[in-house]
């Protein structure tokens, strides 16, 4: 029996509530595995004997995210946690969800349908554990292991091979030899997968601290040649002797269009059906890249990945060259800056247009704003309205 700590005891109050109404309620999947490998604890899932009209009924706060799934998320304290009725499930014939689901009463079937014996495993609200495939001997072997035949469990649902690889990138587990075999067999299976899965998979891959191993599986088990993107001019082959942990899509975006220039950021977008978002972000740090190439660390480069981008820099940074780069350098460039946006900047378009009445509105103001904003950040010019003025009469806009 294991120890109930937070976030669990928290949680308690859900499977008490469930259990009130009659039915059972256990914590199951990634948060019991993560327990048991001392391991912080992402979201806490629960299943349930429950069907989802009686979990809405139970709880005031409720969001039916997948109720045709048995899914419906339960919202306590301001923590959301999933809540899914014991089911078992057909074919993913659209590689995205099962065809059809059947709820059931006991939890032996819903522990059989999870992907590996590690995930598998629920613990009741005593901390007692249910572990009908022998999780905790994998757990200790750092094994990550199908449950039931590997051949058949990868067919009906193709993620899980992907799945398999990022959990030895994140655990740093080894995959067992069936698992291993039956990935040899079944990874053409992968071509037929929804690419939004894909990507949410790659993403956790990259992410995880042995992402090295991840990346030696993808390339010895030939993988990548069943991915988009990701089968193109070897770019597995490439970020192999690099690679460490990256923390976003628009990072690993921005990495692959660095060691593979042939494959522009537009396309892997449009082939990853990524969001604009994402690639403008990956744009920006391409951007810095090239830039922090001709001019090395300084003020301007900085400023440019302002807000939010200085540690997804430095970690891109850090994987394509060999001179280090700590965020703290950058922390430290970042707390001397003398503006951090444009809006510090003590003279705007207005004061531009009224300093030159006679000249038309167009781009002009902005790329004059754009040169005072460069020449402020390079602490050539001071910020101060008077002197920012004076430059200005000196150096006029072209425009007539
Ligand atoms: P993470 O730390 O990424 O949340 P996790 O193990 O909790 O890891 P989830 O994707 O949140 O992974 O899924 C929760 C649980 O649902 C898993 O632990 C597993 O039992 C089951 N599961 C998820 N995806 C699949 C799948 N494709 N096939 C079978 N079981 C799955
Ligand atoms: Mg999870």
């Amino acid at each position: 029996m294991l120890k109930l700590t937070e976030p669990f005891l928290e949680a308690l109050y859900i499977i008490e509530s469930i259990e009130n109404a009659g039915h059972q309620a256990f914590f199951v999947g990634g948060c019991v595995r993560d327990l048991l490998l001392n391991r912080k604890i992402g979201d806490v899932d629960i299943t349930t004997s429950a069907k989802p009209y009686e979990v809405q009924a139970i709880f005031d706060e409720v969001i039916p995210v997948g109720i045709e799934h048995g899914t419906v998320i339960v919202r306590h304290r301001n923590v959301s946690y999933e809540v899914t009725t014991f089911r078992i499930e057909s074919d993913y014939s659209d590689n995205r969800h099962p065809d059809t689901v059947e709820f059931i009463d006991k939890i032996d079937q819903d522990l059989a349908r999870r992907d590996f014996t590690i995930n598998a495993i629920a613990m009741d609200k005593h901390g007692e554990i249910i572990d009908l495939f022998q999780g905790i001997k994998d757990i200790n072997k750092m094994l990550i292991r199908t449950v039931g035949n590997g051949q058949d469990r990868f067919r009906e649902d193709p993620l899980r091979i992907l799945r398999a690889i990022r959990f030895s990138s994140q655990l740093n587990f080894t995959l067992e030899r069936n698992t291993l075999e039956a990935i040899k067999n079944t990874k053409q299976t992968l071509e037929g997968l929804a690419v939004e899965r894909i990507t949410v998979e790659l993403e956790k891959m990259f992410a995880g601290e042995n992402v090295q191993s991840a990346i030696t599986y993808m390339k010895e088990l030939h993988i990548d040649k069943h991915l988009p993107i990701l089968k193109q001019n070897n770019v597995i082959l490439r970020l192999s002797p690099i690679i460490q942990p990256i923390h976003s899509l628009a990072e690993l975006i921005c990495l692959i269009h660095q060691v593979e220039p042939a494959i522009d950021i537009r396309n892997i977008i449009k082939q990853w059906k990524c969001s604009n978002k994402i690639y403008r972000e990956a744009v920006k740090l391409c951007d810095a890249i090239k830039y922090y190439k001709s001019n090395g660390l300084n003020n301007w480069l900085v400023y440019q990945l302002l807000p939010n981008s200085l540690e997804g820099f430095a970690r891109i940074a850090n994987v394509l060259f060999p001179n280090k780069i700590t965020i703290d350098q950058l922390n430290k460039i970042k707390k001397q800056l003398v503006i951090t946006s444009k809006k510090d900047l003590k003279i705007n378009g207005n004061d531009i247009i009224e300093l030159f009445p006679a000249n038309q509105k167009g781009p002009w103001i902005q790329e004059l704003l754009e040169r005072i904003e460069k020449l402020v950040v390079e602490e050539a010019l001071q910020n101060n309205k008077s002197i920012l003025k004076d430059w200005l009469k000196w150096n006029p806009p072209e425009v007539k």
